[in-house]
């Protein structure tokens, strides 16, 4: 028996438990101890994945010097603490080991199968950009999202990965540091963040800002460094004082916790605020965390009957969530010594959904610890399907938006800069969310028109349209819609696309099939006047 656990021979005995030391390594140790509730079948996938990622690796160093496998490690943490399941895990830590490592795809396929060669494929292909340089770049990019258009997990590995890159990026040489920074900062952190996981977006974004804008961030380093202290301490007090009335007033399930604005957001609000750090009331927030709506609503009672609240700042995102799915309700107060604190409540599956969007709808625990999840988060962001319990390829397929595929196959060359370009105009410029009337959710660049938002929706409403609704009043079709707009499109069967809309619609998609539609109308003309 002995004889075959031998390497050579392992191949002759698929089914054979691996052996492995009978005290986890501390590394090991440590993935271990960012998850919960696993049992042990599934924690053998992740020691397997650990065991054959250690031997992929040996001998291999990163630039800061570390054993090379510790970066697979801290990676397969990341995933962990965004509540991935084993599969992913295990997918994290083998995510090098055959674009740096020594391993093969047959070896994964035979060890682990087909579903983790698959996320290592995905998230090897996107990895490539590294070595090409920026003629590259924008390839690679189209290539992410084909990728994660087939499964978004690739990026949530990807996401885990950068993570820990820009963790260590200090001992990068400095040409690439810029440019690996600005990546991040430009496409990582704001997709992370239209996919909901909020506090990865925050950390891509503060680990970069330093690298891209060196001055910027001194700058605003020290301006939160002064601001903290006093507004921690007023924090503090307000905390105590409200947790006692919360008591008081018969409340005894709840926690609360603060935040403190990441560095980057607090830059981007600075730079819209006129660098006036007195008009930001959410530097720091105070959370308070209950058990159900009720209790959100008796909360916001209680801190009302003890502070004032600023007039125009309560905000229930639990009667009418924010159209990314986030529900809380926020109010500012009066602390009474001449400050201003914002207070957001919130039940435990909102935090959790505001933490880590489209990952805890992906997550291991997602389906077990009795969330109530009934999918309308998903139907609310990514628009159609139904969303039932994870782990299978259907739901996962269903789960990835359906604006990333859009962007997969947006690109006719993806050569040329078009397309980032039409990356940044369409995706990244700012959003607005808008409504068809069945209530799903639309997300189109600021400024555009309902013939920008027909395209969107289906391209044969675009070429039939003849009108619009804009919150049930008919309005010009070139209105700029709103956020939170609710857009119906009037079709007809003489309705078509003419020139003037080409001026009108401001989103690459809709002018190009516009364009299109003018090109084969004049074509067919031509024809008719040739017989
Ligand atoms: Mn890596």
């Amino acid at each position: 028996m002995e004889l075959h656990e031998q390497d050579t021979t392992i191949k002759l005995q698929p089914k054979a438990p691996k052996k492995h030391p009978k005290q986890d390594p501390q590394k090991l140790v440590e993935i271990f101890n960012e998850i919960s509730g696993f049992t042990q079948k599934q924690k053998d996938i992740i020691r397997d994945a650990y065991y054959f990622t250690e031997r992929a690796h040996e001998g291999q160093l990163r630039k800061s010097g570390e054993p090379y496998f510790f970066h697979l490690v801290e990676t397969a943490k990341n995933l962990a603490a965004l509540g991935m399941g084993p599969k992913v895990i295990a997918a994290g830590l083998l995510h090098d080991s055959i674009e740096d490592g020594v391993a093969t795809e047959e070896e994964i396929l035979y060890e682990f199968g087909e579903e983790i060669l698959f996320l290592i494929d995905g998230v090897t292909k996107l990895g490539r950009v590294r070595y090409h340089g920026m003629r590259r770049h924008n390839e690679s990019l189209r290539k992410l999202f084909v990728a994660t258009s087939r499964d978004i997990r690739v990026l949530i590995i990807k996401f885990a990965d950068r993570l820990h890159n820009m963790e260590t990026l200090e001992h990068v040489r400095e040409d690439k540091r810029h440019r690996i920074a600005s990546e991040t900062l430009e496409i990582y952190a704001p997709l992370a963040y239209r996919l909901g996981i909020t506090t990865l977006s925050k950390q891509l974004e503060d680990l970069s800002f330093p690298y891209v804008y060196p001055e910027d961030y001194k700058k605003v380093r020290d301006i939160l460094r002064e601001r903290s202290k006093q507004t921690l301490s007023k924090l503090e007090h307000v905390e105590r004082s409200i947790s006692k009335k919360m008591a008081l007033g018969g409340m005894r399930n709840f926690r609360t916790s603060h935040r403190i604005k990441g560095l980057y957001s607090l830059y981007k609000k600075l730079q819209r605020k006129n660098w006036d750090i007195d008009s930001i009331y959410d530097v720091a927030a105070l959370r308070i965390i209950v058990p159900t709506i009720t209790d959100c609503y008796q909360c916001l009672g209680i801190v009302h009957e003890h502070y004032k609240p600023m007039p125009g700042r309560i905000k229930d995102y639990i009667a009418l969530p924010k159209p990314n799915g986030y529900q809380s309700i926020h109010t500012t107060i009066f602390t009474g010594d001449g400050g201003l604190l914002e207070i957001q409540i919130r039940t435990e599956d909102m935090h959790r959904d505001s933490e880590l969007g489209a990952a805890s709808h992906l997550g291991y625990k997602s389906g077990a610890s009795g969330h109530t999840d009934d999918g309308t988060w998903v139907q609310k962001l990514f628009g159609k399907g139904h969303y039932s319990p994870p782990d299978s390829t259907e739901v996962i397929e269903k789960v990835t938006p359906t604006w990333i595929a859009a962007l997969a196959e947006h690109s006719d060359n993806p050569e040329s800069d078009k397309f980032e370009t039409e990356l940044k105009e369409d995706f990244f410029k700012h959003q607005i969310f808008v409504f068809t009337p069945k209530g799903e959710t639309i997300a189109l660049p600021e400024d555009s028109t309902p013939i920008d938002f027909a395209f969107q929706v289906h391209t044969g409403i675009g070429l039939t349209m003849s009108g619009a609704k804009i919150n049930g009043k008919m309005s010009a079709i070139d209105s700029r819609l709103k956020n939170l707009d609710i857009v119906e499109i009037v079709t007809s069967k003489r309705g078509r696309p003419t020139a003037k809309w080409l001026d009108i619609a401001i989103t690459n998609e809709a002018r190009r099939k516009i364009k299109g539609f003018l090109e084969r109308e004049e074509e067919e003309r031509q024809e008719r006047e040739r017989r």
